[in-house]
């Protein structure tokens, strides 16, 4: 029999469950919790109730969004036919962050991967392919990430949108090959854009 209140166990045990986050140190997250006034508690448990309830993905780019059309896809500034296709919204921030990219972006919520019984109806492809096939694009721009999963995603992507004739490319990576989109340096995410090949 546990020594600790099960509702203390069960605040472990949800935090055991968030990614990256063993059981020790769910442990140190669930005491630190309990030592919060009811005040911050309860702002803390309202930031998630709240996260959950108003974000929602763009019915564009699905993007996670507050709004129905996220900000970047209502940009008229910004070029719709140019799409650059991210694995997660990770993506979008470093490409944002290099400040070179004047389109707007797809992304797919993860990669194509087998052995964690990720398929291509998992992630929004099918929504990718809508926008290709309704004409909005002039150019896919896929920037995967440069790893195994990442260029499966890539060239599952280009067979399946090569048929409606758009341009497709991919990023030139300087970024390590197995390495992460969030990770590259604003100069390096630059240089990739600006350097982007024919893909098919
Ligand atoms: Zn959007």
């Amino acid at each position: 029999m546990s020594v600790l209140p099960s509702s203390f166990e069960t605040l472990i045990d949800k935090f055991a469950a968030l990614p990256g986050v063993g059981r020790k140190s769910a442990q140190r997250l669930a005491f630190f919790v309990i030592s919060m006034t009811d005040e911050t508690a309860q702002s803390f448990a309202d930031a998630i109730t709240d996260a959950k309830r108003t974000i929602r993905e763009c019915a564009v780019c699905c993007n996670l969004s507050e709004d129905e059309v996220c900000p970047v896809c209502s940009n008229t500034r910004r070029n719709p036919r140019i799409v650059c296709v991210v694995s997660d919204p990770k993506g979008v921030l470093a490409i944002e962050r290099a400040r070179e990219f004047g389109g707007v972006y797809h992304v797919l919520h993860g990669t194509i991967s087998p052995l964690s019984g990720v398929t291509p109806d998992d992630l929004r492809i099918r929504e990718l392919v809508a926008r290709v096939a309704d004409g909005g694009c002039d150019e896919v721009i896929l920037a995967t990430n440069p790893d195994t999963e990442g260029e499966t995603t890539a060239r599952y992507i280009a067979r399946l949108i090569e048929p409606f004739g758009v341009r497709t490319t991919r990023l030139a990576y300087g970024i390590p090959v197995g390495s992460s989109l969030e990770f590259a340096d604003d100069a390096t995410l630059t240089r990739a854009l600006e350097g982007r090949s024919e893909y098919n």
